[in-house]
C-alpha cells in the first residue's frame, strides 16, 4: 500500500492532499463535499450525487474532452450575449466552486441565485454567507417571490428578479424535472453534468459534460478571452456549437474510451 491510499480518510485541510496524487482532483472533490456536509452547506443526498459524478469522471479520463471545451466556450458566449444571465447554486456547487462561481458572475456580469432541492432557511442562509465569504457581492434566492411553472416541489421557488426573469441560466448538477421546467419557460439553458444520459443535459441548449471544478474556471477563461468580441462573433460561436455532437462524443468516451 502506498502512502497515497490513506490520504482521503483523515485529511483535515485540502492543502494536505498531495497535488501530484494520481487521483488528486477526485480526492479534492470528495473532501470539499465532506466539508460541505459538515458545515451544513451540502445535503447528505449531495454525497450520492458526487459519487455518481465521480464514476463518470473516472470513465471520461478526468479531463475536459474537446467537445466539453467547445460547450464551455459556447456557454461563455451565451452568458456574454445575455441581457440577464443567472448562475444557479445548489449545495454541491457551493461546496465545490464558491469562489469560482463568484468570479464567473463578476466576469460575465451575472447574478448568483441559491436554489436548493432540500430547502431550509438555515441552509439557504449558510450557503449565501459562504458565497459572500468567497467574494460574491449579491446573492439571490432568499426572497423566493416567484414560482417556475409546472414544478410542484421546493425547486419551483425562485426570485422574481433572478432566475424567473433570466434569459440565460447556468444550472450545474441540476435535477431533470427542474431543467425541463426551465427549458419550458423558454430560457437558454446551460447545464453542467458528468452524465450525458441524465435528463438535465439532454434538455439543455448547452450541455457541458465535464467536472464542475474544471468547467467553471474554463468558462471564465473563455469569457475573459471573448470580452472584447463583437456580437456577430459571439453569435457565430453559439451557432457553431452542436449539442447532439457534444452529447454523443461524451457518451462515446465514457462507453468506449475514445
Ligand atoms: P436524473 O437522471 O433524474 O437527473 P441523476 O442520477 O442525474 O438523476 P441527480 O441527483 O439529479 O441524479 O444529479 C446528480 C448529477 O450530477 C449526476 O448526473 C452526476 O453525474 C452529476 N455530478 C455530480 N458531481 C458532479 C461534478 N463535480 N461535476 C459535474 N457533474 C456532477
Ligand atoms: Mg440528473
Amino acid at each position: 500500500m502506498s502512502d497515497y491510499d490513506t490520504v482521503s480518510a483523515d485529511v483535515e485541510h485540502e492543502e494536505e492532499i498531495p497535488e501530484d496524487h494520481p487521483r488528486y482532483q477526485d480526492l479534492l472533490t470528495r473532501h470539499r463535499i465532506e466539508k460541505g456536509v459538515e458545515n451544513g452547506i451540502t445535503h447528505l443526498q449531495g454525497m450520492h450525487a458526487e459519487g455518481r459524478g465521480s464514476a463518470f469522471d473516472y470513465l471520461l479520463g478526468e479531463e475536459t474532452i474537446p467537445t466539453a471545451d467547445d460547450a464551455e466556450r459556447a456557454a461563455a458566449a451565451h452568458l456574454l450575449l445575455a441581457d440577464h444571465p443567472v448562475l444557479s447554486i445548489n449545495g454541491n456547487v457551493a461546496a465545490l466552486v464558491p469562489g469560482e462561481m463568484a468570479t464567473l458572475a463578476d466576469v460575465v456580469d451575472a447574478d448568483l441565485e441559491v436554489n436548493l432541492f432540500n430547502r431550509t432557511p438555515e441552509r439557504m442562509e449558510t450557503i449565501a454567507e459562504h458565497l459572500r465569504e468567497h467574494g460574491a457581492t449579491d446573492v439571490k434566492g432568499l426572497e423566493a417571490d416567484a414560482r417556475i411553472p409546472n414544478l410542484d416541489h421546493q425547486r419551483a421557488k425562485v426570485d422574481e428578479d433572478g432566475i424567473y426573469a433570466a434569459d440565460v441560466v447556468l444550472v450545474p448538477l441540476e435535477d431533470g424535472d427542474r431543467a425541463e421546467a426551465l427549458e419550458g419557460m423558454g430560457k437558454t439553458e446551460i447545464v453542467i453534468d458528468l452524465n450525458p444520459l441524465s435528463r438535465s443535459p439532454q434538455v439543455a441548449d448547452v450541455p457541458i459534460v465535464d467536472n464542475i471544478i474544471r468547467a467553471i474556471p474554463n468558462v471564465t477563461d473563455h469569457a475573459r478571452e471573448l470580452a472584447d468580441a463583437d456580437e456577430k462573433r459571439l453569435r457565430e460561436i453559439v451557432d457553431e456549437f452542436d449539442r447532439e455532437t457534444a452529447l454523443e462524443a461524451a457518451e462515446e468516451r465514457i462507453r468506449n474510451g475514445f
